[in-house]
């Protein structure tokens, strides 16, 4: 007898009353499959495709001319087309958000930007749970600078292994910190950060507060104007649903335009003049600057109807769909004593993902639930699960399904029939 049966009827219903609902045709959802890992890649829709498709179509036919044409539809201006698509999901103002590169290339020419090392003022800030990609990055930076990639980056430390506290945040930040780089979402835990709060904090100790929103953008609407955030970066492969190495955004705040890029490319060119192919670097006015190179248009053509998408359906109400959803889902978990709950509680302090940890077997558990059930969930080490139902395409009924699993797997211990150790991509 499952502990979790009286809850079936109660997921029906949230199916049959979502508003949202007819969203998941659109989408390529596998026939037996719960894919709860949106948080790492999330599915393609028939919009995306139809995009990839219309963009292949252009390039037979009208080659070069792809980059004429008027803006919203001009290869030419893909970038900041694209960018001011992104914009309303996170609260930037006109010519704030450009779509470019991808998101550890874009962290590292902010970095170029804005850490100059000056004095005392020469540390970077981040915390001990970020995601390593970002680590590398910092350090890399304060080598390259002639700095210690080990003293001089500051790590805040996490009080419970799971989340960053955002008082620990502002103490870290002494006169010795030039920049932090801080995630939105904690990829493990799910902890949201109060982006404002700290952001503040930071103005008032002379850091410049730059964001990673990998994990939040496309899952919890952000105001980065409001919050005064300096710059951000955040890709559109998770939440966004833009496919593989899709296309990703950066952030600078206007008031950081006149600063320019430190890194300059051909792209970042103002754009009346960029073809005159002159040796003078001129830099677009906004955010545009910081492009580099020419977008890669097919992986750009899937996120343009994305985010069509995203406006069709209203952030504020996906993001309220996918409260419901993880609490749901807390609520099944809470259930199975075999079972944690990495994440937050409170709305405010969690993103789109659960982290259920379970202490000695997640590994083997987020085997089981793929092979044996078709729940696709991801393992974090050591402990860690995340279920991510997408309110796009995620109904109810699968949250209750794969909770249903989970209780099965440890009462059966059907974890045991499996190899320890995880996937060599988890
Ligand atoms: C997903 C993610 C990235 C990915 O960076 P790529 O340049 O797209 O490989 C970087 N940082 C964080 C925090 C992420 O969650």
């Amino acid at each position: 007898m499952s502990a979790l049966s009286s809850f079936e009827a109660e997921a029906r219903a949230l199916d049959a009353a979502d508003p949202l609902a007819s969203f998941r045709e659109r989408f390529y959802c596998q026939p037996g499959v719960i894919y709860l890992d949106g948080n790492s890649l999330g599915l393609l829709s028939h919009d995306a495709e139809a995009a990839v498709l219309a963009t292949v179509a252009k390039w037979k036919t009208q080659v070069i001319d792809g980059y004429g044409g008027p803006p919203d539809d001009s290869w030419f201006y893909t970038g900041e087309t694209l960018g001011a698509a992104f914009a309303p999901l996170v609260g930037a103002g006109p010519g704030e958000v450009v779509v470019t590169g991808t998101t550890v290339v874009n962290l590292h020419a902010l970095l170029a930007t804005f850490f100059r090392p000056d004095g005392r003022r020469r540390k970077l800030l981040a915390t001990a749970l970020d995601f390593p990609s970002d680590i590398h990055a910092l350090q890399s930076q304060l080598r390259w600078n002639g700095l210690d990639p080990d003293a001089d980056l500051v790590r805040v430390p996490s009080r419970d292994g799971r989340t960053i506290d955002a008082a620990d945040v502002a103490a870290a930040m002494t006169d010795e910190v030039a920049v932090a780089v801080l995630p939105g979402v904690l990829y493990r835990s799910g902890q949201l950060l109060d982006i404002e709060r700290v952001t503040r904090a930071g103005h008032e100790r002379g850091v410049v507060v730059g964001w990673d929103c990998s994990h939040s953008v496309g899952a919890v609407p952000h105001r980065f104007s409001d919050w005064g955030v300096d710059f951000a970066v955040w890709c559109s492969y998770k939440y966004v649903n833009a496919g593989p190495g899709a296309v990703a955004a950066l952030y600078v705040a206007r008031r950081h335009h006149p600063r320019g890029p430190a890194l300059a490319g051909w792209w970042g060119h103002d754009k009346a003049t960029q073809f005159d192919m002159a040796h003078t670097f001129t830099p677009a006015a906004g955010a545009g600057a910081w492009q580099i190179s020419s977008n890669a248009q097919l992986a750009a053509a899937p996120l343009r109807a994305s985010l069509a998408m995203f406006h069709e359906a209203g952030l504020d109400r996906l993001r309220e769909k996918s409260l419901r959803q993880t609490d749901f889902l807390m609520r099944l978990l809470d259930r199975l004593p075999e079972y944690q709950i990495g994440t937050p509680r409170e709305a405010e302090r969690r993103g789109g993902h659960v982290a259920v940890e379970h202490p000695a077997e997640a590994a083997r558990i987020a085997k089981v639930l793929k092979a044996t059930f078709r729940v696709v969930p991801d393992f974090r080490p050591p402990n860690v699960i995340r279920l991510a139902p997408v309110p796009l395409y995620t109904t109810f009924h699968e949250v209750w399904t794969a909770a249903t699993y989970l209780e099965r797997i440890v009462a059966e211990r059907l974890y045991e029939r499996v190899e320890p150790g995880r996937e060599l991509v988890a």
